[in-house]
């Protein structure tokens, strides 16, 4: 029998997680089924537990459980401590471990991928939910010299500069002060070189009240959301002059390939899955 994976979510019917794990499996021959499963919104415990009882060796978690998942831990790795969310559970002898990927995700498709280093650079984060703070991180501890994290509600920003400013980078520097956080009108006459739109207004088909101007020449902007055509973020970052635009697809990828490094101790190549699902939402 191969081990048992899932992916937990409410709605889940779309999600891309089966198919992404199927041909990681296949590229690696590692015996595993994955499959997606709905769980009701007041249900995710329970249907955790049964899918234990079935067997189950680990699951990915989506909106909207990840801070569920994150409570109901038995261990968490500092990954997901500082992101307060998990994305990844693997399930070890009666107890449940939490992981968080997504900020790795991330970071990989950002520099793996589309080749660009964060050290040195400006970054502006957009947006103060649940995937921002999920980055926060990574993002640090790839060197950049600022990180701005820009929100709607201003406070909420502030709140989470305020929990990372203690961080310290690889070589023990502390980054405190590179880390700043406001409102998106607090962003005029500043400019970034990688501008990462972790907001969901994109969803909702909405713009942000960006000054113009804050793309500095030859910067990447990168839309955590993904879809069939350009998301209203990247048209607005385009015509506002960013240089770059990217959407969430290879971060999808990259949580993923990371989440199966946790679960089968090995990293399956991400890109010929992102070049065929990029293919699938062209088609
Ligand atoms: P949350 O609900 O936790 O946070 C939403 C954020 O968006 C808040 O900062 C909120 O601001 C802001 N926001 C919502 N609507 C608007 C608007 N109209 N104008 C300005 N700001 C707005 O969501 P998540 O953090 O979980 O997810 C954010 C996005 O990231 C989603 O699009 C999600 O799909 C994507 N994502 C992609 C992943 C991938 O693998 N590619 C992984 C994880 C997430 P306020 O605080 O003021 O309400």
């Amino acid at each position: 029998m191969p081990d048992l994976y899932c992916v937990f979510g409410n709605p889940i019917a779309h999600s891309k997680s089966p198919a992404i794990h199927a041909a990681f499996a296949a590229s690696t021959g590692e015996a595993l089924c994955y499959e997606a499963r709905l769980a009701p919104v007041d249900g995710f415990r329970q249907a955790v537990d049964e899918f234990i009882a079935r067997g189950g060796r680990g699951a990915n978690v989506t909106v909207p459980f990840k801070e569920e998942a994150f409570r109901l831990c038995n261990a968490l790795t500092p990954r997901a401590t500082r992101a307060g969310a998990v994305n990844t559970l693997s399930f070890v002898d009666g107890r449940i471990l939490g992981d968080n990927t997504d900020g790795a995700g991330l970071v990989a498709d950002i520099t793996g991928n589309l080749k660009f280093s964060l050290a040195g650079k400006r970054i502006l984060l957009l947006g103060a939910g649940g995937a921002a703070r999920g980055v926060i991180e990574p993002l640090l501890a790839g060197r950049p010299a600022t990180l701005m994290i820009a929100n709607r509600t201003a406070d909420k920003a502030c709140a989470l500069a305020e929990a990372f400013s203690d961080i310290a980078a690889p070589q023990g520097d502390l980054l405190r002060g590179a880390l700043s956080a406001g409102n998106f009108t607090d962003l005029a006459g500043q400019q970034f070189d990688l501008t990462i739109n972790a907001t969901s207004a994109s969803l909702a088909g909405e713009t942000l009240p960006l000054p113009p101007g804050i793309f500095a020449p030859g910067s990447l902007a990168y839309d955590m959301m993904y879809g069939k055509g350009e998301t209203p973020f990247l048209k607005q970052a385009r015509e506002q002059g960013a240089s770059l635009c990217a959407d969430g697809l290879g971060m999808l990828v990259g949580q993923a390939a990371e989440a199966f490094a946790v679960w089968r101790g090995r990293h399956p190549a991400s890109a010929p899955v992102l070049a065929s699902l990029r293919s699938a939402l062209k088609g």
